[in-house]
């Protein structure tokens, strides 16, 4: 997803008055990025209805346009669209969260004995490679919160492909991409999810043949993920001024 670009910025600097010029160039890939942005930054917190009215008058675009813009986040499953209420900001249960990363320590613990007892150089070198393009997207402003949190988990991804199972592979990619929807709607704000640091001290293990000590390592980086996630509270308040929300 690219950055936020600056157009709608400038309509959100003045929602009172959406037929300004400034609100002209909001494209529909604008919005979408706007809200991603928000919902991202937890100024749009799981839950928050996304009542196309206000977001047309926050932008100064018609609901058909906003609409529009919701249907492009919910396929990124950032929002779900219900039928006959509208769109929502997504909220997994906690019980999916727990299942999805209860899977990924059972699966990536047998994705790093294969991975161990397999590796060759050229799986070091990719690997190492992958953690400077991680470290590199962690710098600040480097790049959007999605865009890190996907790099992160490919760090995974590109593990259980090495292991030259592709069923595994396949598994792994799946529950990554949920956690990282999950991680990213119930972690705290501007924090990745995945630590880079502690990408290298697995790898690190795996080079120097501990096996049991790397499955360990993996397996307490997938934990304190997931002990780092803040669940929102079922409460009535999820029907947020969304101009103030927008606008901070
Ligand atoms: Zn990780």
């Amino acid at each position: 997803m690219p950055r936020a670009p600056k157009a709608p910025s400038a309509a959100l600097a003045s929602p009172s008055a959406p037929s300004g010029p400034s609100t002209k160039a909001v494209t529909i890939e604008a919005i979408a990025q706007d809200i991603a942005t928000a919902i991202i930054e937890k100024r749009l917190p799981p839950g928050t209805w996304l009542r196309e009215e206000a977001l047309g008058r926050v932008y100064g675009v018609s609901r058909t346009k906003v609409r529009a813009a919701l249907l492009t986040l919910s396929k990124d499953k950032l929002v779900e669209m219900i039928p006959d209420k509208g769109a929502f900001v997504n909220k997994p249960s906690v019980q999916e969260a727990r299942e999805v990363f209860g899977l990924r320590r059972i699966l990536e613990s047998e994705v790093v004995r294969l991975f161990a007892a397999k590796a060759r150089p050229r799986d070091y070198q990719r690997l190492t490679q992958h953690i400077r393009f991680e470290r590199s997207a962690l710098r600040p402003h480097a790049t959007t919160g999605t865009v890190r949190e996907t790099l992160l988990g490919d760090f995974h991804v590109a593990l259980a492909e090495a292991t030259g199972n592709h069923t595994l592979a396949e598994l792994v990619r799946e529950l990554v991409a949920r956690s990282s929807l999950i991680a990213m709607l119930y972690h705290s704000a501007n924090d990745s999810h995945c630590s880079s640091g502690e990408h290298a001290d697995f790898l690190r293990l795996c080079r120097s043949g501990q096996t049991e000590a790397a499955v360990a390592c993996m397996t307490e980086h997938l934990m304190r993920i997931e002990a780092s996630l803040q669940f929102v509270p079922d409460g009535p308040d999820r029907q947020l001024d969304l101009i103030n929300a927008l606008l901070a």
